[in-house]
């Protein structure tokens, strides 16, 4: 039997060009710090690959600082802000736990944090937001699009919104890499976080975009590297592939989202079709890969474990957090009940996916729905 891979948002296979790219950097023995000609060359393939991230992006350079992924970029970007005693820090309901649990942690360090709801369909209550911003807020974190839902937030109007007021926007652009323009996503934020191996680049390497104006404290001690701010030996490799697999996923974004959107369509209608009861969590625009329905069955958990006993991988919640059995606080702070929440899976398709895997995934899922 055939397996058919419908997880793509938990992560995505290396590109075979992307390893091949990587494997120039592997091959190079300097450390990029030492003044030699190893290290020189290190270096420039470093510098190159740093280059070539921010061209994509719009920005400088020296705006692009390498990190070990999204985790990092997000825990970077919340815990060093400078800012003033008793500024507060407001995060949505829907973020990630890279962020969430930051801003939990921060919390008990004393730090205000303000939960910014969403409404029904997944977007961030405006209304709400504006009120909060009228108080005394350091920074806005609000992801460019839900890693469960795909549901893609208004970070335009969000950053302009901040900004009218002098309040930093960071958002959190990981799951956006691929389907949304490159060059938007750094246009209205002042840090923007990405992970390379959410767009079939290597895994522990990402990046924190901090825009020139901004004043983040140092991650991590010890080295200069990254500016003085982030300590540690860089990953060459690591920056190379992202680079590389950033470029090829700039480059087919435009024919890749059209067709995938096409396919994820097709595959909810056929569902819906099929299965009387069956909703779709998240109202809007949506990343084209991203299909989260709520099905008409008691456990989601038992459904997610049936389907992988028929050849197909789908999610329930995040990938981090699919060994809990918490529902998906992003689907209880969209308004559904535990039931509901606890009976939605995530499907997620990419590169590989082909209208014979959506037509046969399809079946599959429907015969067990129908059998549960
Ligand atoms: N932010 C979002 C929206 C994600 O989807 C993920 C990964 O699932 C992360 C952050 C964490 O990224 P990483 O796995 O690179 O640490």
């Amino acid at each position: 039997m055939k397996r058919i891979n419908l997880d793509h948002a938990a992560t995505t296979s290396l590109d075979p060009s992307v390893l091949q790219e990587m494997s120039k950097a592997f091959a190079l023995p300097g450390n990029p710090s030492a003044l030699h000609n190893s290290g020189r060359e290190a270096r420039a393939m470093l510098e190159r690959a740093r280059s070539k991230v921010a061209a994509l992006l719009d920005v400088l350079p020296g705006e692009v600082y390498f990190t070990s992924g999204g985790t990092e970029s997000d825990n970077w970007a919340l815990r060093c802000i400078a800012r003033d005693d008793g500024q507060q820090i407001a995060v949505s309901a829907i973020e990630h736990h890279a962020v969430l649990h930051t801003a939990e942690w921060l919390k008990k360090q004393g730090v205000p944090i303000a939960i910014l709801p969403v409404q029904p369909g997944g977007t961030v209550d405006f209304s709400l937001l504006k009120e909060t911003l009228a108080g005394n807020v350091a920074m806005v974190s609000v992801m460019t699009a839900n890693n469960e839902t795909g549901v893609i937030q208004p970070v335009e109007e969000i950053g302009l919104l901040c900004h009218e007021k002098g309040i930093l926007f960071h958002t959190d652009a990981v799951q956006a890499v691929g389907a949304l323009q490159a060059k938007a996503l750094c246009a209205h934020a002042d840090l923007v976080s990405l992970s390379g191996h959410k767009f079939y680049g290597p895994k522990g390497i990402g990046v924190l975009v901090i825009r020139r104006h901004v004043k983040l404290t140092r991650f991590m001690h010890g080295g200069a590297q990254e500016r003085g701010l982030r300590a540690g030996t860089e990953n060459i490799p690591g920056a190379v592939g992202f680079a590389a697999a950033f470029a090829l996923a700039e480059s087919l974004r435009e024919a890749e989202t059209e067709r995938i959107a096409k396919l994820r369509d097709r595959f909810e209608s056929q569902l819906f079709a099929a299965l009387p009861g069956l909703r779709r969590n998240g109202e809007g625009a949506r990343l084209p890969g991203h299909s989260n329905l709520c099905f008409p069955v008691r456990d989601g958990r038992a459904l997610l474990m049936r389907l992988d006993m028929a050849g197909i991988d789908a999610s329930a919640g995040s990938a981090c957090a699919s060994g809990s059995t918490e529902p998906s606080h992003v689907l209880l702070a969209m308004g559904l009940s535990r039931e509901e929440a606890q009976a939605s899976l995530r499907f997620s398709l990419g590169r590989g996916t082909t209208e014979d895997d959506i037509d046969e995934a399809a079946l599959r899922i429907i015969r067990v729905v129908q059998s549960m």
